[in-house]
């Protein structure tokens, strides 16, 4: 059972977790309390969530997160024990091997998936796989559905979640006045590593095998002979 957050009378805020992920500067660090609101205010006003304002120890950047209040108490008020989170780390990928066209749909998708908006994302990701077959030639979807079927196997994806991404990658836009099923964050997630997964087959592990065998084709043949002016260094010197 998790420890409920919780902010006692004397105003000090007990939190199950002090370190995480900093979405700004990315680095695993301990995160302060700058800002609480005070026991009594909240006492009085009883709003359903409360805000509260952290630092990243590593970059020194504020941080907002909300609790929703499980209980009020004589003596506390109690949190859910996981805060919502109001920002996200930016989703990483290395676009280096991608086509322009792929590479540009499915940036977008990150910023969607990065703030929340599943649907968008969702429709995103959809134009992704177009991208990826205008270039790798429509022959390629049955390589693509065998690809999502294989990611489905290895990471046992249920049967709803391996649905709802089925439908936002293989079929077209819901029937007129029917509403797409919204996906839900889990569902959002799983389909991001599919095609983070799809991505990297297409296109990474191809372009770094052939990186690897051409350099085995033509090694550096000749070492390289010492240069007759001896280079310096380009450091910038550092200003204080
Ligand atoms: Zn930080």
């Amino acid at each position: 059972m998790s420890i409920p957050a919780f902010l006692d009378s004397q105003n000090r805020l007990h939190r199950e977790s002090v370190n995480g992920e900093c979405p700004h500067c990315g680095s695993v660090a301990h995160f302060s309390l700058m800002a609480c609101p005070t026991f009594a205010r909240l006492r009085a006003e009883q709003p359903a969530r409360v805000g509260i304002v952290l630092e990243c120890d590593a970059c020194h950047t504020p941080l907002f997160i909300r609790y929703r209040v499980r209980a009020w108490h004589e003596d506390r008020v109690e949190f859910h024990p996981l805060p919502e989170e109001m920002e996200r780390p930016p989703e990483r990928f290395s676009y280096a091997h991608l086509p322009d066209a792929v590479a540009a749909t499915f940036r977008e998708a990150l910023a969607c998936h990065t703030a929340g908006l599943n649907q968008a994302f969702a429709l995103m990701c959809r134009a992704t796989i177009q991208a990826m077959l205008e270039d790798l030639g429509e022959r390629s979807r049955l390589k693509i559905f065998d690809q999502v079927a294989e990611v489905r196997m290895l990471a046992e994806i249920d049967d709803t979640t391996f649905n709802a991404i089925r439908r936002v990658l293989f079929e077209g836009e819901a029937p007129q006045g029917q509403v797409a099923q919204p996906l839900t964050r889990l569902q959002a997630m799983v389909l991001l590593e599919t095609l983070k997964d799809l991505l990297y087959q297409s296109y990474v592990r191809r372009a770094r095998l052939q990186q690897a065998l051409r350099l085995r084709q033509f090694p550096a043949v000749e070492p390289a002979r010492p240069p007759a002016m001896p280079i310096v260094p380009a450091i910038r010197s550092v200003e204080r």
